[in-house]
C-alpha cells in the first residue's frame, strides 16, 4: 500500500513520544538511524554526567558514601533501574563491565564441564567477541574449542532456525550463549522457549541482550533465564564506552564468581579488608573492581526516560516504525534489487531493518553525504534502526526518498565499496 509523506506527518502528530525527540541532541540536516550501535546523547544523560563531576567536586573522597547517587553503590542502583527493561528483580541486575568481558566472567562462572558434558553451543551468525570469549574459556579448562565448541549453522547466512538450535542440545552440553537478536539480520529468537528446551536437557542459558535491551520487553526473571549481559551504548544511549550490564538469575545468587574481585563483596564486608572472599548475595558479586562511574552516570538520565515511558511502548513504535520503513522500501526501491533480510514478522523481528545490497558499502557512503547515518556490516548490510526515542517517522520517508535518488542516479559510484575502519 502507498504511504505518502502525509501518513507519516499524521503518525509522527499522534505519536505519544513525540516530545522525547527534544531530549535529545540532534544534529541539524542529519537523520540518525544508527542508534543500534551508538545511541545519541540526551540532555538528561549530560546531565546525569554533571552532577557526578559536581559530586567529585564538592565531595571528594566522601562522594563514594555522600551525594545524590553515592558511588560505592551506584552500580547496584542503575541494576535496579534497569531491571524493568529486562523483566528481573532489582538484585537481579547490575551495571559493570563490557558485553565481553561480562560474558567472560559468566563463563568463568557458569562453564563447570563435568565428565561428558563438556560443550558449549553458540551459532555461527554471533557478534564476533562472544565468540572470541567463548573459544578463550574453553582453552583456559583445557578443552579444545574445535572439539567444544559447536556453533549452530544458519541456512541462508541471515537467520537461524530454531530447530536447529534445539537439535544441537544433548546432555553433552554446558552451556548455551545466544544473542537475543542477531546483529546483522536483527532476528529475535524466542527466548522463553529455547530457555525451557535447553533446561530439558539440564543445560544452563546465557543470552546477549546487546540488540534487544531499550528496544524490546523481556522477561529475564519468569523465563528462568540464567543468565545475561548487553551494552548500554546502543539502545540505551549510555554514550562511548558507557558501562555495560549483567543479570544473574535469582536461583544462582550466592554462587561465587569465577572471577572474583574486591568489588564483588558483600558490601559491609568489602572494607574489613580480608583475604577471605565474601561475595555478595546479589549480581554485584560479579563485579570486580572500582567501578568507572562517569562512564556509567549518563545511563541513570536515559533510564529515567526508559522508565517514564515503559518497554512496552517503546516497542510498539519501533515495530511500527520498522513495519512502516519496510513498506515504503518495498513500494519505492522495487527496481533497484535491494533484499530485506530480517524477519519481517513483528514476533521474530529486532529493532532494526537490515537492506541487503551488493554495493551496501559504498550505498552507505553514499546515505551519509546525504545526511542520512545508517550503519555498514560485512558484507552486504545497510543496517537501518529507527529509534523510537528520536526518530520520526518523516525522517524514515525522507530515508527512503534520499535512497531512491542514490539508487536512480547511481550517485553510489562515486564511492569505493570498500568499509571503512570502524564499520
Ligand atoms: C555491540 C556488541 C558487543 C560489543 O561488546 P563490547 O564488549 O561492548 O565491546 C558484543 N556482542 C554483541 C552481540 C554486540 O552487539
Amino acid at each position: 500500500m502507498e504511504k505518502t509523506l502525509n501518513n507519516m506527518k499524521q503518525w509522527d502528530e499522534q505519536d505519544s513520544l513525540k516530545e522525547y525527540r527534544n531530549e535529545f541532541y540532534i544534529k541539524d540536516k542529519t537523520i540518525y538511524l544508527d542508534g543500534n550501535s551508538l545511541g545519541l546523547l540526551s540532555k538528561r544523560a549530560e546531565q546525569a554526567l554533571l552532577s557526578m563531576l559536581e559530586s567529585w567536586k564538592n565531595h571528594g573522597i566522601d562522594g563514594w558514601t555522600s551525594g545524590d547517587n553515592p558511588w560505592f553503590y551506584f552500580a547496584e542502583s542503575l541494576g535496579a533501574l534497569s531491571a524493568p527493561l529486562v523483566g528481573a528483580k532489582k538484585e537481579e541486575v547490575t551495571v559493570t563491565g563490557s558485553t565481553t568481558s561480562n560474558l567472560h566472567q559468566l563463563l568463568a562462572t557458569f562453564y563447570e564441564p563435568k565428565g561428558k558434558r563438556t560443550k558449549i553451543v553458540a551459532d555461527v551468525l554471533n557478534f564476533p567477541s562472544d565468540i572470541y570469549a567463548i573459544q578463550s574459556i574453553l582453552k583456559l579448562k583445557g578443552n579444545d574449542p574445535k572439539e567444544h565448541l559447536v556453533q549452530v549453522d544458519s541456512e541462508d547466512g541471515r537467520n537461524i532456525r530454531e530447530e536447529d538450535i534445539i537439535k544441537e542440545l544433548s546432555d553433552e552440553v554446558a552451556l548455551l550463549i545466544l544473542p537475543t537478536v542477531l546483529y546483522r539480520s536483527g532476528q529475535l529468537f524466542d527466548i522463553k522457549k529455547i530457555t525451557e528446551e535447553a533446561h530439558k536437557h539440564g543445560i544452563l542459558v546465557g543470552w546477549d541482550g546487546c540488540h534487544s535491551v531499550g528496544a524490546i520487553p523481556h522477561h529475564f526473571h519468569d523465563w528462568g533465564v540464567d543468565f545475561a549481559y548487553w551494552c548500554n551504548y546502543k539502545y540505551l544511549n549510555a554514550g562511548p564506552g558507557g558501562v555495560g550490564a549483567l543479570f544473574v538469575h535469582e536461583k544462582h545468587l550466592g554462587k561465587t564468581p569465577g572471577l572474583t574481585g574486591w568489588f564483588g563483596s558483600q558490601k559491609e564486608k568489602q572494607f574489613d579488608m580480608e583475604h577471605t572472599f565474601t561475595p555478595a548475595q546479589t549480581s554485584g558479586a560479579f563485579q570486580i573492581g572500582t567501578p568507572h562511574i562517569f562512564s556509567m552516570a549518563p545511563l541513570l538520565g536515559s533510564l529515567e526516560m526508559f522508565n517514564e515511558i515503559g518497554i512496552e511502548k517503546i516497542r510498539e513504535k519501533s515495530l511500527h516504525q520498522t513495519r512502516i520503513l519496510m513498506e515504503l522500501i518495498e513500494h519505492e526501491l522495487k527496481d533497484f534489487h535491494f533484499n530485506i533480510a530480517n524477519p519481517t514478522e513483528d514476533k521474530i523481528r529486532g529493532g532494526h531493518v537490515s537492506l541487503e545490497h551488493e554495493e551496501a558499502a559504498r550505498i552507505c557512503k553514499a546515505l551519509k553525504e546525504h545526511g542520512v547515518i545508517p550503519d555498514f556490516r560485512k558484507p552486504s548490510i545497510i543496517r537501518l534502526a529507527p529509534v523510537a526515542l528520536y526518530t520520526t517517522y518523516e525522517e524514515l520517508y525522507e530515508t527512503v526518498m534520499i535512497l531512491k535518488k542514490i539508487m536512480q542516479e547511481k550517485l553510489y559510484e562515486n564511492y569505493s565499496n570498500e568499509r571503512g575502519v570502524v564499520a
